[in-house]
């Protein structure tokens, strides 16, 4: 949701906090270069290049790659059979032994990955997980129904929330994730994750997505391969909405839609059209919202695409 009372000024795009100099670690990057798609054919190739490659390799042939950082969803692989929790939950391992996992907003520095391996052995790596700092957006002058919703809209709001939540449980077995992301809709970035919210001088929820201008009717593109979980003409706070489940847990969430091309169940590919920009629900102005979650957590999208292009 993007909220933007007249004068206000919009959040900067912000340097992404993703380190390793002017190389950004994405989920486009898989290490050296190397895509998850091709995994069986680059296996030997990969033994080869380990040593210089910038992601972690561990021993026991666990590998990390991505964002060991709050926001940032990272990919991993293991040998096929290999059990994987992080800290005390189990991750999925897909049978070619890739796994994917996240960290929210405000995860803890520390982590612990425990492996189980095939012949019953297991290890614990610990993870570092680099911490960040956010910004505080503060927005006056607000309509009142806007910051405090009338009980009749706290009803619909929960029987939304409650099937977005349904949405965001989904464990399907595909990796359509592997493919990378995309920007769904090049524009002016004018809101981002992580930003804690004072509302007419009330504190909110933090916003988790990012906000993009763009003028109403341009497409919107799926940022990845993936199945449509959800498609919804206008929910309260994010109007036309459509969630598409990337696999192993990773769903995207598109909001404010203009018009849905889609409907649930549908295929799609990166790149495809799901809709347009549009200002529906609780807006000021036409923008998308995008946001991409692990499960339950909250990542940063920002992460997983390179820098928004100059228009
Ligand atoms: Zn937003």
């Amino acid at each position: 949701m993007e909220l933007r009372a007249p004068g206000s000024v919009p959040e900067r795009a912000g340097r992404h906090p993703t380190g390793r100099g002017s190389r950004r670690p994405g989920i486009t990057d898989w290490g050296c270069g190397i895509r998850p798609g091709g995994w069986i054919i680059v296996r030997l190739a990969l033994a080869l290049i380990l040593s210089v490659c910038v992601g972690a390799a561990y021993a026991n042939g666990i590998r990390l790659d991505g964002n060991l950082i709050q926001g940032g969803l990272a990919l991993g692989s293991a040998p096929p059979g290999t059990g994987i929790r992080l800290n005390e939950r189990p991750v999925r391992v897909a049978d070619d032994g890739g796994f994917v996992f996240g960290f929210g907003r405000d995860a803890p520095s520390q982590a612990t990955l425990h492996i189980r391996y095939l012949d019953g052995s297991r290890e614990a790596m610990p993870l570092q997980v680099r911490t960040r700092r956010y910004e505080t957006q503060r927005i006056n002058g607000l309509p009142d129904r806007m910051v405090t919703p009338s009980a009749k809209a706290l009803t619909r709001i929960r029987q939304e929330n409650s099937r977005i939540a349904a949405a965001r449980r989904l464990d399907t077995d595909q990796s359509y994730y592997r493919t990378g992301f995309i920007w769904p809709v090049i524009g002016t970035i004018t809101g981002v994750y992580g930003s804690s919210r004072m509302l007419n001088g009330e504190p909110r929820r933090p916003h988790y997505g990012i906000d993009i201008a763009a003028g109403t009717g341009t497409p919107v593109h799926s940022p990845a391969d993936g199945i449509v979980a959800l498609a919804e003409a206008d929910l309260y706070f994010t109007g036309g909405t459509v969630m598409i489940d990337h696999g192993f847990g990773v769903t995207t969430v598109l909001s404010h839609l203009g018009s849905i091309d889609v409907g649930v169940g549908q295929p799609v590919r990166q790149g495809d059209v799901v809709g347009t920009v549009g200002a529906t629900g609780r807006v000021t102005g036409p923008h998308l919202d995008w946001r991409v979650n692990w499960f339950e957590v909250r990542l940063d999208p920002a992460l997983l695409v390179p820098e928004m292009p100059k228009r």
